[in-house]
């Protein structure tokens, strides 16, 4: 495959090291088809975990336990409008992540976004910043972003996205999210999504896509197509932390990114 100017102009700007594939790349690509690409890991945060990470942070040593107490119902959640959804995901004791959190991690960006992002959860610089996205999968996701025109920074909404999580709080040593946790933080993401009512949903990594289209297929089946959450349509790709270990698939993502930002440039 031949790169055009533009082309290249894009992947450098996501950090792509551009490869001209090779036969044997080809081959491997259609191995990697045929069978299901492993997402090693799909916390930000999820490197190796060090020593310190397996440590209770001290901080929680001084922090009030807040214990776990029963869920808003659904109804009322989706009744909300931005301002009590905030209020309500900032309050949430629905699971026992309240209990290890330091604060809860809402979203970023214009609630009015024609694009809208849907991670997985929050990590340790995003539980202490209480912005999602901030550690180096972030930077990257801000560099794909960039390379199709599109920024977190304040922008009209056909420029700025809006960047949320499956689910509002740090799991613990960023370990994955349990089924009941995101099954209690469902209501409050589909509400998010209802108030932004993004043109594109951009589901990045297993938890995302998943939860966001309610399969147990691998990412690698539900990439390079359009799914619909409603009447949203949803592009799902790798998880920015993947990426950051995985460069063979980011020219992959870049396509995704590409299927996305085409639809965005679909008259409405
Ligand atoms: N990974 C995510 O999926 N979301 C974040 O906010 C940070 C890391």
């Amino acid at each position: 495959m031949r790169w055009t100017e533009r082309q290249r102009r894009m992947l450098a700007a996501m950090g792509v090291r551009l490869f001209e594939p090779s036969h044997a790349m080809a081959h491997d690509d259609d191995a990697l088809d045929a069978g299901e690409p492993v997402e090693h890991a799909t916390r930000a945060d999820a490197a190796p975990p060090q020593a310190s990470a397996l440590r209770a942070p001290a901080r929680e040593a001084h922090v009030p336990p807040q214990r776990a107490a029963a869920a808003l119902p659904a109804a009322e959640i989706a009744a909300m409008d931005w301002a009590a959804l905030e209020q309500a995901v900032a309050g949430c004791r629905a699971c026992g992540l309240c209990e290890s959190r330091t604060q809860t991690v809402f979203g970023v960006g214009n609630p009015h976004a024609h694009l809208m992002i849907v991670g997985e959860a929050p990590g340790e610089q995003e539980d202490l910043q209480g912005e999602p996205f901030v550690g180096q999968a972030g930077k990257l996701l801000d560099n794909m972003l960039r390379s199709i025109g599109l920024t977190r920074a304040v922008a009209p909404p056909a420029r700025q996205v809006f960047i949320a999580n499956t689910l509002k709080c740090r799991p613990p040593r960023n370990r994955n999210p349990d089924p009941a946790e995101t099954a209690r933080c469902a209501p409050y993401l589909t509400r998010q999504i209802e108030l932004v009512a993004p043109r594109v949903l951009l589901a990045m990594g297993r938890f995302a896509a998943q939860a966001l289209l309610d399969t147990d297929q691998p990412i690698g089946k539900l990439r390079a197509r359009v799914h619909r959450w409603r009447d949203t349509p949803v592009v799902v790709t790798y998880h920015p932390a993947y990426l950051l270990r995985t460069l063979a698939d980011k020219a992959r993502a870049w396509d995704d990114l590409c299927l996305a930002a085409s639809i965005l440039e679909k008259p409405e």
